[in-house]
């Protein structure tokens, strides 16, 4: 098990501001329906995404 971030769809508005904020290349992404996704194999766990993200859409999560 290990920490990643989990995803409110309904919340996210696709602002890209976790994109903008993540400091590693490609762990946030936008998938077609213009919703956040996070590739968790590489997300350190850093959770700057999380304090940015202006709808709550991200929260601390592990898998
Ligand atoms: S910052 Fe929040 S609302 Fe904006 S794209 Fe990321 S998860 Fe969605
Ligand atoms: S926790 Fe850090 S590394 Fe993981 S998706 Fe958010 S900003 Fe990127």
């Amino acid at each position: 098990m290990y920490v990643t971030v989990k995803v409110d769809k309904d919340k996210c508005t696709g602002c890209k501001l976790c994109i903008l904020t993540c400091p590693e290349a490609n762990v946030i992404t936008l998938n077609e329906d213009k919703k956040v996704c996070i590739n968790s194999n590489r997300c350190k766990g850093c959770f700057l995404c999380v304090s940015v993200c202006p709808k709550k859409a991200l929260k601390e999560g592990s898998v």
